[in-house]
């Protein structure tokens, strides 16, 4: 997807490819190996990143787009010109449309019905 978007060329700088990874005990004795350039194939081999490399990744492919962190949102109120969003700084504003994309314990979820 991040290809797709054209952020390719700055994750292949920032990150190394994934060919194998292994399971060990708490002696260090290795259990079992898997071959994750097999296992994944085309089209998307993995690779390995920080969550801090991706994160700038993202925003420098993002430039231009208003980026807010620091805040939850905490609630939704679907209005006739879009929808109203409440923010934990206590703040809100309207926008078209909301994706959720708040993980497991999604407010959006919840607060979408
Ligand atoms: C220890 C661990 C290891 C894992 N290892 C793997 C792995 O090796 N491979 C794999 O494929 N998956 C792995 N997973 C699962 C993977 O992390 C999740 O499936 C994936 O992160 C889910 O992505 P998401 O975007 O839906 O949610 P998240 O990654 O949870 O992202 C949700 C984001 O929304 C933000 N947010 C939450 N509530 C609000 C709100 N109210 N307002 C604004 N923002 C909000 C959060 O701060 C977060 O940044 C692992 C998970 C854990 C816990």
């Amino acid at each position: 997807m991040l290809r797709a978007m054209g952020l390719g060329e700055a994750l292949d700088r920032v990150s190394a490819p994934l060919a194998r990874w292994t399971f060990c005990d708490r002696t260090g004795e290795e259990l079992c190996e898997t071959d994750l350039e097999a296992l994944w194939g085309e089209p998307a081999p993995g690779r390995g990143v920080t969550r801090q490399r991706l994160q700038e990744v993202l925003l420098a492919g993002a430039a231009g787009v208003p980026v807010r962190l620091g805040v939850a949102v905490t609630s939704l109120q679907v209005r006739e010109d879009g929808v109203s969003v409440s923010f934990s700084d206590g703040s809100r504003a309207t926008y078209a449309f909301v994706v959720g994309a708040d993980g497991i314990a999604s407010t959006v979820r919840r607060c979408a019905g």
